[in-house]
């Protein structure tokens, strides 16, 4: 049987206190505020942990993978810069919880989402129709992206990256963002790309740790 979600008060006030300190972290973007005030992040993590869920701090969901800490998600969310009109096409590599996906759908964008843990993906994916969420998920290698449904406005990816990834790159539209936590080892590097015919942009924004990300293997 599915489990009861229920968003109370009293959620939503942990969640207020959340975006109190996210705000003072650094976080200005409005959307991204506004997506976290209104997405109740308990519901994306075991139900014995609700009195984490409003923490800024990661968490360990099934198959030894994690929620990424709510600053990582709003600092990752605020550089793809979404603006909540223009409906973006969003693809995120790593589906996990949901959370991100979530996030990114609030603030506007048409989601796409790639798992490569089948067990993540049947849970997620159940989840988002309990929720009657809009967000696509597909289970596969975010290596290779999703060429069927390119390009993308939007692609970010929520594991660790050994480098850059080009099928990622090549199924950007031109002027599309591609942010991505870049570094083989423990700690990575928060990339991002904006790709330009005349030749990609570059820039990084400090230090992250992400799980890695690894080929399918299936
Ligand atoms: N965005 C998630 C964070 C999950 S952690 C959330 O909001 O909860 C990163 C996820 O990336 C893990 O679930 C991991 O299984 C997945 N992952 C790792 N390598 C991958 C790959 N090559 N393709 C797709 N998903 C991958």
């Amino acid at each position: 049987m599915a489990r009861q979600l229920v968003d109370s008060f009293r959620h939503q006030g942990m969640r207020q206190n959340l975006v109190r300190k996210l705000k003072s972290k650094g976080i200005k973007n409005e959307n991204v505020l506004k997506a976290i005030q209104a997405v109740p992040r308990h519901y994306f993590l075991d139900p014995a942990f609700v009195e984490f869920a409003y923490e800024d701090r990661p968490f360990e969901i099934s198959a030894g993978q994690t929620i990424s800490q709510p600053y990582t998600v709003a600092f990752q969310s605020q550089l793809l810069e979404i603006d909540p009109k223009s409906r973006l096409k969003v693809l995120e590599i790593g589906t996990g919880s949901g959370y991100q996906a979530a996030i990114l759908e609030k603030m506007g964008a048409k989601v796409f989402t790639i798992e490569r843990f089948r067990e993540l993906f049947d849970k997620t994916k159940k989840l988002f129709e309990q929720l009657h969420s809009q967000v696509k998920v597909f289970y596969g290698d975010g290596f290779k992206g999703l060429p069927a449904f390119a390009p993308f406005d939007r692609i970010l990816v929520t594991c660790g990256a050994p480098e850059i990834p080009e099928n990622l790159v090549n199924q950007l539209k031109t002027g599309g963002m591609l942010v991505v936590p870049v570094g083989a080892g423990p700690v990575q590097k928060m990339t991002r790309l904006v790709h330009r015919e005349k030749g990609d942009e570059v820039t990084e924004f400090g230090s992250f740790r992400f799980v890695p990300m690894l080929q399918n293997k299936t």
